[in-house]
């Protein structure tokens, strides 16, 4: 928290002091009504009740998949886009049908876990096994050729809880390639704590994959408390047996597209400002958080945009597919679009909950700061500090953007405190969301994107490295 304090502090005393020539009086005027409309305004909450109701998860490739094209070019229809467009992108698909689990000895018990993406399935009457401790994957790697054979690896590595979500990434490294080190080692099946903060017994899926030439072995995540269970009894000294039961399927290629909606700009329509979220999400819950709520809020904060005034530049909304396993649709997009990548005049994804937006923070050239410092200035009321590291590293589905040039992205940072209390849980559902919360998003994304399209001159992204 002291951290937001100062950042804000510095925010507000660096506005004082800041003039620049970007934006007229009557545009400001127009920010300040298209700030309050958003605040005002129950599009974003509504969008997101409908999706997750009507629709509810959205596995890539499933019927409710197609189910959520069809509701976002629909939606987009109805709220006036000027352009609707679907772009395929192919994906590695997969099912998870059923999935169970209990502790065997020393004393029978439930175990709950799910599936990672990808899994395999175990045979129809589960595996049985000893389970082996480690308490990270590095130690997994460490550990003896064959000392697992016949054996249960299992890592009981727990991500701590930080506003920005920082414990996430050393927790999915587990994740990702967990089981490819386990099945080096000789163990017939992988297991690990959740990557998640929470005290629920719910399990937390997530992608994982695997090698060539190595074995697949089935590849679950147990919940916190049954992990601090199975910790536990393995400190008693006895053998700890469980049985895993998961079926799942991998169906080869499949496809779904990005859905695309676009208000066009009135000066330079072939330049825009690129916001959205993922329109798939993974199949236990109903993806309210991931990423729903990402989704919902840029549809709303476009439609809001193109109430109030037409920016000089297009303001694009990107829903983009199969980012749960392996960000598809974004590798479709950024390829697709690959010789003109200097069209996008700024990037933003919101695909972390929907908890308030508390830091703006850009990564442009040096020329565009007097821009990002004059939207940071109209945040400001929303109680969004400017974090002036100019070194934003977007949302997942900008990753491939920011691999393939230099691109201005921008972050609107959320509070991330409790959302891997949640993430990929059947446990995500639109009770999580507050509706206040949810307009201040949609107000923070809507005046970085129209401010953005309609500056007086077009944002500039770092020289290419
Ligand atoms: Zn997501």
């Amino acid at each position: 928290m002291k951290k937001i304090i100062t950042a804000l502090l510095l925010a507000s005393s660096f506005a004082a002091h800041t003039t620049n020539n970007e934006f007229t009086a009557t545009q400001l005027q127009q920010v300040s009504e298209l700030r309050d409309k958003a605040l005002n305004s129950d599009l974003s909450y509504q969008l997101l009740e409908s999706l997750t109701t009507e629709v509810g998860p959205r596995l890539p490739g499933t019927d409710n998949d197609k189910k959520a094209v069809a509701w976002a070019k629909a939606q987009f229809e109805q709220l006036g886009f000027d352009k609707v467009w679907l772009e395929e992108a192919s994906f590695p698909e997969w099912r998870r049908f059923s999935e169970s689990g209990k502790i065997i000895t020393p004393s029978e018990q439930p175990l709950h876990l799910t599936a990672l993406g990808h899994s395999v399935s175990t045979p129809k009457a589960g595996i049985t096994a000893e389970v082996v401790l480690f308490e990270t994957l590095d130690e997994l790697i460490a550990a003896p050729a064959n000392s697992l054979t016949g054996k249960i690896a299992y890592i009981n590595y727990k991500m701590n809880r930080d506003i920005d979500g920082n414990g996430y990434g050393p927790a999915v490294r587990a994740r990702s390639t967990g089981s490819v080190e386990a099945a080096k080692k000789g163990a017939i099946g992988y297991m690990m704590r959740s990557v998640s903060t929470a005290h629920h017994r719910f399990a937390h899926t997530g992608a994982s994959r695997y090698q060539d030439g190595v074995s697949k072995i089935p590849n679950v995540a147990i919940a916190n408390p049954d992990a601090d269970q199975i910790a536990r009894l393995i400190a008693l000294g006895k053998p700890v047996k469980v049985n895993i039961n998961i079926q799942t399927e991998d169906l080869g290629e499949g496809q779904s597209y990005n859905v695309i909606g676009q208000f066009n700009g009135t000066e330079n329509p072939e330049q825009y400002v690129l916001i959205g979220g993922h329109l798939d999400s993974w199949d236990l819950g109903t993806g309210a958080l991931d990423d729903g709520a990402g989704v919902a809020l840029t549809m709303a904060a476009a439609k809001h945009i193109s109430e109030i005034k037409r920016p000089k530049r297009s303001v694009r909304v990107v829903l983009f597919a199969a980012e749960e396993l392996g960000l598809w649709g974004a590798k479709a997009y950024f390829k697709q679009h690959a010789n003109e990548l200097d069209k996008i005049v700024a990037a933003a994804e919101s695909d972390f909950g929907a908890d308030v937006v508390y830091g703006f923070e850009s990564n442009v050239s040096a020329h565009s700061l007097p821009i990002v410092r004059a939207i940071a200035k109209q945040l400001a009321p929303l109680n969004v500090a400017y974090i002036a590291k100019n070194d934003a590293h977007g949302g997942p589905d900008l990753i491939p953007l920011k691999n393939a040039t230099s691109a201005a992205i921008f972050s609107l940072h959320q509070n991330g405190t409790d959302y891997f209390d949640y993430h990929h849980t059947a446990d995500d559902t639109l009770d999580k969301v507050d509706p206040v919360k949810l307009k201040q998003n949609t107000a923070a994304y809507a005046v970085f994107a129209f401010m953005a399209a309609d500056a007086k001159t077009t944002i500039k992204a770092k020289p290419a490295k």
